[in-house]
């Protein structure tokens, strides 16, 4: 037959191998350590479902999945929900998808809004769930990948009460820029501190919720691929980050028209509006001795 069987070729199918390459590249020092790591992602849409799925391919401990919405058709034209999940939620049928892809990752399906008191009550426990050794809450790292300026100020409101770092991603209106942003509280700026550098949002809810069509356009199709770059950059971000390697970007924006990649660092602002911002920089002003101490030893 013309068809080669190729399966004595393929050396190992494990993911954890051909990750654990860059490892004997000498680019990561621990990769194993990915399984003891949780990343709580909001926002199961366009950027957080391929994050997601990135994740889980790593080989990630733990992920936490929140967002309110259903899959729908016309979220079809997008990358990774399937036309037989609509009507499910998109947590539900996120976990679906991703336990087939790496059983081993423990995942956890929210589906509420984080906006309400009740979804805001529930998103703060999860977090707080698992805690341990001093820390305040079981999450290595929140990833926002909502695509609304309440939702992030939500976000930001739970990752300052709880001193949490996390990372903000965004994609504009016309679908041309995306950015990704370190936020630790007290030591960056807040969401709070300094007004939006980009207000995300997805293109024209019109042009993409027509009954029952599959809406194929230009404009839906620069959103999603645009949401799998920042996707992407994001994951890229969250790696470095836990696996201490390489430089973690403090805000890197990516204009795909002129293929620019602003990068930019924020300091907090000491009059922010938020009064858990303002606690969480007086503690880390506080621990500056402590921390040039260490700097010192090292
Ligand atoms: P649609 O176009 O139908 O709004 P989407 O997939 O384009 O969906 P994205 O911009 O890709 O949406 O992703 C944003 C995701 O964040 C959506 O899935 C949305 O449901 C979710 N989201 C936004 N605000 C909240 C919130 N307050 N609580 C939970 N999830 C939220
Ligand atoms: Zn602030």
């Amino acid at each position: 037959s013309k068809i080669k069987d190729m399966s004595s070729e393929v050396v190992d199918s494990n993911p954890y191998s051909r990750l654990m390459a860059l490892q004997r590249m000498g680019v990561v020092e621990n990769y194993e350590r990915i399984r003891d790591y949780s990343i709580a992602i909001v926002g199961i849409g366009g950027v957080g479902s391929v994050a997601a799925e990135m994740l889980t391919r790593c080989g990630l401990g733990r992920l936490l999945l929140y967002d309110y919405d259903t899959v729908e058709l016309a979220n079809m034209n997008r990358l990774f929900f399937r036309p037989e999940q609509v009507g499910m939620t998109k947590t539900d049928a996120a976990v679906q998808t991703l336990s087939g892809i790496n059983p081993d990752v423990v995942l956890e399906s929210y589906s509420l809004n984080i906006t309400t008191v009740k979804g805001f009550e529930t998103f703060l426990a999860s977090l707080k769930a698992r805690s341990s050794h001093g820390r305040s809450t079981g999450v290595d790292l929140v990833l926002s990948c909502v695509d609304n300026y309440e939702a992030r100020m939500v976000v930001n409101q739970a990752c300052n009460e709880l001193g949490q770092t996390w990372m903000e991603s965004g994609v504009s209106e016309d679908a041309v820029s995306g950015h990704i942003q370190l936020l630790v509280p007290g030591e960056t700026a807040c969401f709070a501190c300094a007004p939006p550098l980009v207000v995300a949002s997805g293109v024209d809810e019109r042009t993409l919720k027509r009954e029952g069509v599959c809406a194929a356009s230009l404009p839906t199709t620069m959103t999603w691929c645009l949401q799998g770059v920042v996707a992407g950059l994001l994951v890229q971000n969250a790696l470095k980050y836990l696996l201490n390697f390489g430089q973690v970007s403090p805000y890197l924006g990516y204009n795909s028209l002129k293929d620019y990649f602003p990068t930019m660092e924020m300091r907090p602002n000491p009059q922010c509006s938020n009064p858990a911002c303002v606690q969480r920089q007086k503690e880390y002003m506080d621990s500056k001795p402590a921390r040039d101490a260490a700097a010192k030893a090292k």
